[in-house]
């Protein structure tokens, strides 16, 4: 038996994985070629370029980590942070928790301002603190998954422009789906995922480093004590005339990357980001008709990442299990202080569109019945 002819098509309405377009699984299917072939690099390159105008940078060093996000979330903190050097993490989720785990197995001194999940970073709290401390490093997730809450990240980083910090920025969520300015938002690092907004299948996570991140990374007193993410020498296979190996390229991953920022890019980001918002609206407008609420305030909530109550008496995992089993559409549970209590509906990239949209309505309300 083939395991792989037994898979039924799963519309992916959850958290990310989220549907994936045709044409970017034909691109994954495309003939393997050498990590160094002078063709293979063409697409590097334009991959690089495609990347700088999604994540909106001039950064030279604009490229895809091989892993998932939390490879990309490992990079940005391993080659910039040594021990002893001090983090600032803002807290509001999962993804914020998580990258206090990642700086503080690097030996980082991490202080955190935490808010209520649900809602989103407050910048007065992190003036406040910036006027009392520096930090080498202050970072904040900009969709933060876990709760369906956007992260002001662009008054975040007026703040922290105003100091000597380098500003990491988690856009995981948020790339592709709606807009990631990282220059104009002073942002030294951002990185994303290939499976959100994105829709490609995970596997490989874009990263942006500013010169000041680069910097930091230059002025090391030890070598960067992950040999796979370290960025002094991944550069070296991603820029320059002579390009030479470090690791493999996950090639056909990468052909996937390709075609899926290109569709993105020649459907227009305003377009696609008007997609999502128009998506978002009319999900929202469907979900309070059949007495459903939203956990965020109107003002925060995510166009990709909708966090909706469970109706009282509902019960979240048989809602799950009959959409799955029923209606072959997968949605997320909700996490840690929020598990049990809401359901999370990803309408990411791809999966975006009016017909899912109405699909999964229908299935809800059939339920709810
Ligand atoms: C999904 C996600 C991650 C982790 O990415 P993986 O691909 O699961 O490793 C990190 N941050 C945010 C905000 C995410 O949504």
């Amino acid at each position: 038996m083939n395991l792989l002819e037994n898979i039924q098509g799963i519309l992916l309405m959850g958290p990310g994985p989220s549907s994936v377009h045709p044409m970017t699984y034909y691109a994954l299917s495309r003939p393997t070629l050498g990590h160094l072939d002078p063709y293979f690099i063409n697409i590097m390159d334009e991959i690089k370029s495609y990347l700088k105008e999604i994540m909106g940078t001039e950064n030279n060093v604009t490229i895809p980590v091989s892993g998932t996000g939390s490879a990309a979330m490992e990079a940005s903190f391993v080659n910039v942070i040594e021990p002893g050097d001090k983090v600032l993490v803002l807290i509001n989720g999962v993804f914020g928790t998580r990258m206090v785990d990642v700086a503080e197995r690097l030996g980082a001194d991490v202080d955190t301002i935490e808010f209520k999940w649900g809602t989103s970073v407050q910048p007065e709290e992190v003036e406040k603190k910036l006027n009392n401390e520096s930090y080498k490093l202050v970072a904040v997730v900009h969709a933060e998954t876990s709760t369906g809450v956007c992260n002001p990240v662009e008054q975040i980083g007026d703040i922290v422009s105003k100091t000597e910090s380098i500003f990491l920025v988690d856009a995981v969520t948020s790339l592709g789906g709606m807009p990631v300015e990282v220059d104009e938002w002073g942002v030294d690092i951002c990185y994303s995922g290939s499976q959100k907004c994105l829709s490609c299948p995970p596997g490989v996570s874009p990263i942006t480093f500013s010169d000041k991140a680069l910097a930091a990374l230059n002025n090391r007193k030890n070598k960067v004590p992950n040999w796979y993410l370290d960025f002094s020498m991944i550069i070296k296979y991603w820029e320059g005339e002579k390009r030479s190996y470090h690791h493999t390229a996950p090639i056909n991953m990468l052909y996937g990357l390709y075609q899926a920022l290109k569709l993105i890019l020649d459907e227009g980001l305003n377009n696609v980001y008007k997609r999502h918002q128009d998506n978002h609206e009319k999900l929202v407008k469907g979900l309070e008709s059949l007495g459903i609420d939203m956990l965020v305030e109107p003002d925060f909530r995510l166009p990709m990442l909708n966090a909706v109550i469970v109706p009282d008496g509902a019960d979240e995992a048989e809602i799950r299990k009959k959409l799955l089993e029923e209606y072959q559409i997968e949605i997320g549970a909700g996490l840690g202080p929020l598990a049990g209590k809401i359901l999370r509906i990803g309408l990411m990239g791809h999966t975006a569109r009016k017909h899912n949209v109405e699909r999964l309505l229908t299935a809800l309300e059939n339920i709810l019945n």
